[in-house]
């Protein structure tokens, strides 16, 4: 079984043992406490294992709080498992390694707070459009990184999946699926003929076959104005 199927495992188990997931429930799981603080710029969270605590940031909006708190239970859960955690070794050293237990934290703590099964009945519904970003978001009540990161794992074809906003336009938010190498760091900018740029300062959703920032390849964007921000799916088209 792959390491993200073994995650997957591990954060749904622990939803079945534990729901509803309301904060406390969510820290309680690991016998941890929950406090709420200023923590350092761009810090969302952090885990005090000797005092078992969870700090997290406290002028995040309330879900994204959520989906950071479940995220430090997963270090926790991953930290504890000892198979998982000699895979992971084995297989990443440095900052790859890093960066891998980071996005299976995040892969956990989406599939805590928005079960897999309730991401593949609306991408069966629906397809694979960036529409299902806001929508996952309100009608289960999680932030919208945590559908994000839910549909880049879930989607029938390899793609990249973010939310971008602000002027002039930057990425909040992106995760990509595993066969996918393309990642957008959090603050990239964009060229100002973008189709996401244009879907910002349009209104108007962009279908269009384009390159990713930064990236080699071909891919099917659907870029999704809406309120502030622009969902966007980069579907891949060429191996
Ligand atoms: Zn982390």
């Amino acid at each position: 079984m792959s390491l993200r199927h073994r995650v997957l495992e591990l954060a749904q188990d622990y939803r079945r043992a534990h729901a509803p997931l309301t904060p406390e429930r969510l820290a309680g799981g690991i016998g941890a406490r929950l406090a709420y603080t200023r923590l350092p710029e761009g810090q969302f969270g952090t885990f005090l294992p000797e005092k078992k605590l969870i700090l997290i940031e406290q002028t995040s909006p309330p879900k994204r709080q959520r989906f950071t708190l479940a995220h430090e239970v997963m270090h926790f859960l991953i930290q504890h498992d000892e198979d998982l955690l000699s895979e992971l070794h084995e297989t990443h050293t440095g900052q790859a390694l890093e960066r891998q237990l980071e996005a299976l934290c995040n892969l956990g703590a989406a599939e805590m707070l928005l079960p897999g099964e309730a991401v593949e009945a609306a991408l069966g519904q629906k397809g694979q459009t960036p529409r299902l970003i806001p929508e996952l978001a309100e009608r289960y009540q999680v932030s919208e990184e945590v559908a994000i990161i839910a549909l880049a794992e879930r989607g029938p074809i390899p793609s990249l999946v973010l939310m971008a906003g602000s002027r002039p336009l930057r990425v909040y938010f992106s995760a990509h699926h595993p066969q996918l190498e393309g990642r957008l760091a959090r603050g990239m900018g964009f060229h100002r003929n973008d189709p996401l740029v244009v879907a910002a300062e349009t209104g108007l959703p962009q279908h269009i076959q384009t390159r990713l920032p930064n990236h080699s390849g071909l891919y099917s964007l659907e870029a999704y104005p809406k309120g502030k921000r622009v969902y966007a799916v980069y579907k891949r088209l060429q191996p």
